[in-house]
Order: structure tokens, then sequence, then C-alpha cells
């Protein structure tokens, strides 16, 4: 993903970075309201770990096809329907990447319909301004990509233990992270073509959209680094501001402080095509840390120490715990 820059939207891009204290964000918090599984964050940082063992999963790459496979399998392996959406994009760069999108299905039939997304692929190089070395190879992304994903599918594995009656759409998006960076734009229609280039995936599946529509969407990308930093991302207050405010607030009323109550500048990221094109209220839950060196995300973002070494399986669980609680909550008509 990429950050935006004032130039695309015209909105004004305030950051207020706010002070606060660590919350406790060992104990395990669940609504006192509803019964909420428990988000258990070794499952999800092991599922972190082994999208890691294929190597990066770049498109056209074997890691790639090899995860692909492991992704179908485990969401089958825990009760979802899985249907693998297939498409061809064409990069940047010229190249023309064969990609899937894979969706897991909880309730297929409910007309009630929660979406989850994360993006399963990951960079082809490491062009963040800090990246000092090997700046042509591939990164792991360990957070930048494999965090949502590791995160979703322990929620998958919480709703085949615990079932609700509520439709969920577990959507594993191909293809986010092969967009052109480091370029300067001068004019709107550059801009906006830039723009295009990210999430090749989400752009496919949002214009090729068919079925019942989910009432709304969670987006989770950059969700395992350690002090994650999650304010409130622009597109998500544009398209969906009521709910940004109330899984904010219930993730501050768990205790989990890293959910920001700031104002965060936008990204092009998956949700802005869910919400453009789709027409699904969607939110982005990603790390954007105050005074980034980057000016947008954490200093491992886009370099090759987005590795194991930085996940912490607290920033996942808050994440997760948060997640599970929107959807039991909703299930039960309390959210
Ligand atoms: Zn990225």
């Amino acid at each position: 993903m990429k950050f935006k820059f004032i130039l695309l939207a015209g909105l004004s891009l305030i950051l207020v970075w706010g002070c606060k204290p660590n919350a406790p964000e060992d104990e395990t918090q669940t609504n006192v309201k509803v019964k909420v599984p428990r988000f258990e964050m070794d499952s999800a940082y092991a599922y972190v770990a082994k999208q890691l063992e294929f190597g990066p999963r770049v498109m056209n790459s074997e890691g790639h096809e090899a995860c692909k496979n492991w992704l179908v399998n485990k969401l089958k392996s825990f009760g979802a329907k899985v249907t693998e959406q297939h498409f061809q994009a064409k990069t940047y760069n010229g190249l023309t990447v064969n990609g899937t999108n894979i969706t897991g299905s909880y309730n297929p039939e409910s007309r009630t319909r929660i979406l989850l997304a994360a993006h399963w692929d990951s960079r082809h190089i490491a062009d963040s301004p800090l990246s000092t070395e090997r700046r042509d190879e591939p990164i792991l992304g360990a957070d930048d990509g494999a965090s949502g994903v590791g995160v979703l599918l322990e929620v998958a594995r919480q709703l085949q233990q615990n079932p609700i009656s509520i439709g969920v759409d577990i959507v594993l998006f191909d293809a986010e992270d092969y967009g052109e960076s480091n370029v300067e734009y001068t004019t709107q229609a550059e801009q906006l073509a830039g723009v295009m280039t990210w999430a090749l995936g989400s752009q496919h599946w949002a214009k090729s959209f068919s079925g019942t529509k989910p009432i709304y969407g969670i987006l989770l990308d950059m969700v395992g680094a350690k002090g994650a930093y999650f304010p409130k991302e622009e597109y998500s207050r544009t398209f969906a501001p009521q709910l940004v405010e109330k899984i904010w607030s219930m993730a501050n009323s768990m205790g989990y402080s890293s959910f920001a109550q700031v104002n965060g500048g936008g990204v092009t990221d998956d949700h802005f095509f869910v919400n453009r094109s789709a027409g699904i209220p969607m939110v982005d839950i990603i790390n954007m840390p105050p005074n980034s060196a980057n000016k947008s995300f954490g200093d491992h973002w886009h370099t090759h120490n987005d590795n194991l070494d930085i996940i912490d399986p607290r920033t996942l669980r808050a994440v997760g715990q948060v997640v599970l609680a929107v959807l039991y909550n909703e299930n039960n008509g309390d959210f």
C-alpha cells in the first residue's frame, strides 16, 4: 500500500498525533455482554511464520503458488466454503501477473454478512526510502501481508469452533503490493494512474462483485508489529465514519490503546477499491506510527526488516480480539 499525498482527494491531511499511556494489552479482553471467544495469539503467530516459510509471496513465483495452496487448504480445514477468483493483471512495469483472490465463507446463505480482508501477496522490491540493502529483491512481508492473513486464519479457526449465524466472508486479496512507488506526480491524472497500480486483486474483486453484499468490511494490513499504532485512516473515515467510531471505541473499552483516538492520513489500500467500486463501507486497520521516518508507516515497511523479528503476538491479539468482538456482538445484534 502507499500513503496518499494531498493531491488525490483534495482532503486536508492533518495528522493529530496524541500521546497515550500504554494499555494493559497483556490481558485478554472480552466483551461483557456477549461471549466472545478468546483470540489465540500464538496460533495467529504460527500462521504468520508458516507463510514466511514459503519465502516472499511475490506474484508469479513458486513461493506464491505454494502459499496459495496452503491458504486454500487451511481455510477448508477450518470449515469455510472456499472459492478462488483467478485473474490476470498488468503491472506498472509491464508484467502480466496471474493472481488469485481467495474467499473463505461462513454461512454462505445468510443475508447478513460481514467482510474481513487482508492481502496475501508480498512486495517484489525493498524500495522504502529507508531501505539500505538489496533494494531490488523481494521482501518477506511478515507484517506487510502475512500479519493480516495470520489474524484472519485464527478468526476462521474460532468461527469453526464457536459457530455464529451471520455470514462472514474472509477474503485474501492478491497483488495488493505490486504498485509503483517513489514517483513524483504533477497532475491529478498522473496521481490517479499511480493509485491504480496498487491493489490489483481487490480492484478486480470489487469491479466484478456479485451476490449478497456485506453490510460492512474490515481490512487488516500491517497489524503485527511491535508497538503498532492504529490511527483512524482517512478513507475509512470518509467511507465508513460510523463504523470507525464503533470499532475504535470498542477497542478502547477493551483496553487496546493501540487503536489511537486520532485521525490518520489516507492509504491506497484494498479498502479504497472495495469502498469505491463495490460500495461496501470498509475500514482499514493499519499501522501508521506517529513521527514515522518514512512519513507513512513503520520503519520496517518495504525493507528487509519486515521479517518475523518485527512481529509481536500481542499486536496480533489486540487486532484479532477486536475483530472477534465485532463479529460476535454483531451476531447478537449488539454492535
Ligand atoms: Zn506494502
